[in-house]
């Protein structure tokens, strides 16, 4: 069975056309004819469609049937041509053939078995030449992209930042691109041949042990090898620096390995940038683990060797515009003798300098010509030290010096550079901040000292006065009352007085109080106290007293022992009673309640009062502390009694709690241990 096939026949000759048309019927072939009887209506019928075959004839009028071939085979028509000739003429059919025609055919022996199996013959070679030309076209595109994957590949190894080394099966080195010859100190060609344990010593960054044969091991694992091992890389000229590095085997199609590849990246900048990181880590744990400031400087000086220097000093002004050495740190124990000292102020360069101007002194490379320019002892110093950089930045607070860090590299160690100044200044600035801080809390220390001593004395002062006074008026008092010489309205005026000394004698007591615990001199003595009974006296004594405050009084009728000091627990429940009625100035019930619960007494003073702003809750029981309330409605105090009463509590391994809402009121409650 064969597929229709499309035939163009030109032929100018009528009968001849017949004939050929007969012999296609007769050879079986199922054939679609189209007819033209000269070359420019063949040429038409050929651009308007596609034919598997032509027949031509060879003689065609204008042109013969040979420039009629030429002209279809430039036109780049690769048809099969079979050209049918009147006469048979073996030269004709040599040149025939040669213009591109698949088969020549005499008219005259035109048979149908002849023509068909021409036609099919010349159908197959067709087919068969446009397989091997789409073969070929396949085979070029294949190669192109070859190329062109090869150049991708040759493009991304010269451009990555990473250095890529092959080695063959037996570790030397086959390939190399840019970065791995920057890396490694040798050049592709040089390289190639050697093994990779020559090209690029390795070892482990940890332990320092040379790494024999990565490439070897690389080879006999599984897959991919090593993935961000970090290794200490020796390059040609003599660096050593850590490189973090991959490898895997390169296999053969079978699987076999046939050589490695490794990657590998420097990561000095990134080791540094880490060791800072930790260095300033380091820095502010110190700084923050005491509020000595001499201490942080010593710590100081002792993290910077030899982390980031070989010698390290800190110089500090002192009151006097004296430059005092407070820390000095060396790499090596015997320059520890030779200390740059003493420190002239006046001097124009070193720590002089620099906490005069507040400015950063850098010496990069330490020349000759500036050598010249120092004293003489200084000059020693540098030689003897071996000094070849040098960074000296101020520490400064607020705009003034307090003193400098002096950092110096000796001969064997890296200049300093740029980026060593600036990290240089960032410890300067958090040292400094710390310093600052530090000194700060001393002056706030001191001047607590000044205030409690101030107090101490005031109190002392006072009271000799203050006893006196009270006595006489109250000796006065009763002398009027007996008399009865006065008259009310002075009798009252000397009530007055006493009441005012006693108001005033409270104050003082409290003040006595509270140096006695700064000095730690505040003791309990401790006897067996009923708390039910001794509250119950309280507030029988205190309810005559009020008019505007109902007192409120609960407990459970048996007696709750304790341990304590029954003056300075009457202290602790007056305090909390009197602040209760006090913070209630509109009045209203206050309750106390007395009651014990698993081995404590606990007692509770509850008033309906002003209540305690939330935010000054916490800070009720210090020292000289009032809240906004206070002042609110100008209530009196010192701050000192909820201070004082928390200490008494304490001593008597109790505690003291408050509830309280503002507007609605406050619940002080103390918890004491039972006997
Ligand atoms: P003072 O009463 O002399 O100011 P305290 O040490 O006794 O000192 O009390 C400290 C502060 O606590 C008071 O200034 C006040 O702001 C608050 N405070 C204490 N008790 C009460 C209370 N019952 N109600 C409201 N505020 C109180």
């Amino acid at each position: 069975m064969y597929e229709q096939i499309n035939l163009l026949l030109v032929d100018d000759d009528a009968l001849d056309r017949r004939a050929t048309r007969r012999a296609l019927r007769e050879s079986g072939l199922d054939a679609r004819i189209v007819e033209t009887e000269d070359g420019d209506a063949a040429m038409r019928e050929l651009r308007r469609g596609a034919f598997d075959c032509i027949l031509l004839d060879y003689r065609l009028p204008g042109a013969d049937g040979l420039e009629m071939l030429r002209a279809i085979r430039a036109a780049g028509i690769t048809t099969p041509v079979i050209v049918l000739t009147g006469q048979g003429d073996e030269q004709l059919a040599v040149e025939i053939m040669k213009s591109g025609a698949t088969d020549y055919l005499a008219k005259g022996r035109l048979s149908a078995e002849v023509l068909a199996s021409s036609v099919r013959n010349a159908l197959r070679i067709h087919r068969a030449e446009q397989q091997a030309a789409e073969a070929e076209l396949q085979r070029r595109e294949a190669q192109a992209r070859l190329r062109q994957n090869e150049r991708l590949l040759a493009i991304t190894l010269k451009s990555i930042g990473d250095a890529v080394i092959a080695t063959d099966e037996r570790g030397c080195v086959t390939f190399m691109n840019a970065a791995a010859e920057h890396l490694t100190g040798w050049t592709a060609p040089e390289a190639i041949g050697h093994a990779l344990d020559e090209v690029l010593p390795l070892a482990d960054r940890a332990s320092r042990a040379r790494i024999d044969n990565l490439a070897l091991h690389a080879l006999r694992s599984t897959g991919a090898l090593d993935t961000g091992r970090e290794l200490l890389a020796h390059d040609r000229g003599g660096r050593i620096f850590p490189v973090v590095s991959s490898s895997a085997p390169i296999r053969s199609e079978d699987g076999a390995p046939v050589g490695v590849v490794v990657v590998l990246r420097d990561i000095t900048e990134r080791v540094r940038i880490e060791e800072r990181l930790r260095f300033l880590a380091d820095l502010s744990r110190l700084l923050a683990s005491s509020l000595d400031y001499r201490q942080h400087l010593i710590n100081l000086a002792q993290l910077a060797v030899p982390r980031l220097a070989d010698w390290c000093a800190i110089d500090v002004r002192q009151s006097d515009n004296e430059i005092e050495r407070v820390a000095l740190a060396c790499a090596h124990e015997a320059d520890q003798s030779i200390a740059l000292q003493p420190i002239n102020p006046a001097d124009d360069y070193g720590s002089a300098a620099v906490i005069r101007n507040g400015r950063t002194e850098y010496l990069r490379r330490i020349t000759p010509e500036q050598l010249a320019k120092v004293t003489p002892d200084h000059r020693h110093f540098a030689e003897a030290l071996d000094l070849i950089s040098w960074i000296s930045v101020p520490l400064q607070v607020r705009g003034e010096s307090l003193g400098a860090i002096s950092l110096g590299r000796t001969h064997g160690s890296p200049v300093f550079e740029m980026d060593d100044v600036a990290f240089a200044e960032e410890l300067a600035r958090r040292t400094a901040h710390a310093v600052d801080n530090a000194l700060l809390y001393r002056e706030a220390q001191e001047a607590i000292h000044t205030r409690d001593a101030f107090l101490s004395v005031a109190a002392h002062e006072l009271k000799t006065p203050l006893t006196s006074m009270m006595g006489y008026a109250e000796l006065l008092q009763r002398r009027l009352a007996r008399s009865g010489e006065l008259g009310e309205r002075e009798r009252r005026l000397v009530d007055v007085v006493n009441d005012q000394a006693r108001r005033l004698n409270k104050m003082v007591i409290a003040l006595f109080d509270l140096s006695r615990l700064q000095m730690g001199q505040l003791n309990i003595e401790r006897r067996p106290i009923d708390l039910a009974a001794l509250t119950t006296r309280i507030v029988e004594e205190v309810r005559p007293t009020l008019d505007r405050h109902t007192l409120q009084f609960t407990t459970e009728g048996a007696p709750i022992v304790i341990s304590g000091d029954e003056l300075r627990l009457e202290q602790v429940i007056q305090n909390l009673l009197q602040n209760a009625i006090k913070y209630s100035p509109e009045g209203g019930a206050i309750a106390i309640r007395v009651a014990q619960q698993n081995g404590w007494a606990i007692l509770s003073v509850e008033d309906q009062g002003l209540g305690i702003p939330k935010e000054a809750l916490p800070r009720i029981f210090r020292r000289f502390y009032r809240a906004a309330n206070a002042d609110a409605h100008q209530t009196s105090g010192m701050g000192v009694g909820l201070y004082v009463a928390q200490q008494i509590v304490d001593l008597h391994g109790g505690r003291v709690e408050v509830e309280s809402t503002e507007g609605v009121g406050s619940t002080f409650t103390v918890w004491l241990p039972t006997a």
